[in-house]
């Protein structure tokens, strides 16, 4: 079942949203080369903190970190180590669930440490722009198809791929309700969107095949082709005209 937020319910999820896309801001100034994951993680959960909110994704299904942190061939749930460092030219996903009050909004961003490659800065933008492709289709009466096929095209025209296995989804009281949002699909089809509904919309994208293998630490989703990912997301509200972007 979708759940349909109340005003009240939304702006929980807006105070939450709000930080989120604060911290994400604040990482570009953090990354670089010489530090690890850890230090990210623990800059986020000491920032979440500060704010007097819960970094969700700690403690979720056994997760260790307080944000995943997914470097070059990583696509998502990468464990934020002491012992992987950044270097020059890589490039790193954070992403971030924050919960106000119970309710939560959930982001991600992909940094570049350092000067990268075109090819790498390219992934990057597609992701973003083809997050932005999708919000052109996310209006009350419009299908959920029409924003994943959007999000498909954009970065199928770009000539990269998307991830089939991970998809966005609803978020709210949990971090993962219904729907689940697939980067790829058909316009027309799906469920039809209501003013109220709450989606993290995240496209997940990389350069070469989009098949994925998770890692003996139960976690760590990388892919098979060593190809590099790029992740993009915001947690949206469907509203009346244009949707309402929480954690930007
Ligand atoms: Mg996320």
């Amino acid at each position: 079942m979708i759940i349909i937020k109340s005003e009240h319910e939304i702006e929980m999820m807006r105070e939450a949203g709000k930080v989120t896309g604060q911290i994400l801001r604040e990482l570009k100034d953090v990354i670089k080369p010489g530090i690890s994951t850890m230090d990210i993680d623990q800059f986020v959960e000491r920032r979440v903190n500060e704010f007097g909110m819960i970094a969700s994704e700690k403690g979720y299904c056994g997760f260790p970190g307080s944000v995943c942190t997914s470097v070059n061939e990583v696509v998502v749930h990468g464990i934020p180590s002491e012992s992987c460092i950044l270097s020059e030219g890589d490039i790193v996903s954070v992403d971030l669930v924050v919960e106000y009050k119970g309710y939560m909004a959930d982001a991600c961003r992909t940094y570049a440490v350092g000067q990268i490659s075109p090819e790498a800065q390219h992934l990057i933008d597609t992701a973003e722009a083809a997050f932005f492709e999708g919000m052109k289709y996310a209006k009350v009466g419009n299908r959920l198809g029409d924003i994943s096929n959007a999000i498909q095209q954009k970065v199928e025209s770009e000539g990269f791929g998307v991830i089939r296995e991970f998809v966005g989804h609803g978020i709210g009281k949990d971090m993962h309700e219904e729907p689940q949002i697939p980067n790829y699909g058909k316009a027309g089809k799906g469920p039809r969107l209501v003013k109220g509904m709450t989606l993290a919309i995240e496209p997940m994208i990389v350069e070469g095949s989009y098949e994925v293998d998770v890692l003996l630490d139960d976690w760590t989703v990388v892919t098979i082709d060593g190809g590099l990912a790029a992740h993009y997301e915001n947690t949206v509200v469907i509203s009346d005209g244009e949707p309402e972007l929480l954690t930007l």
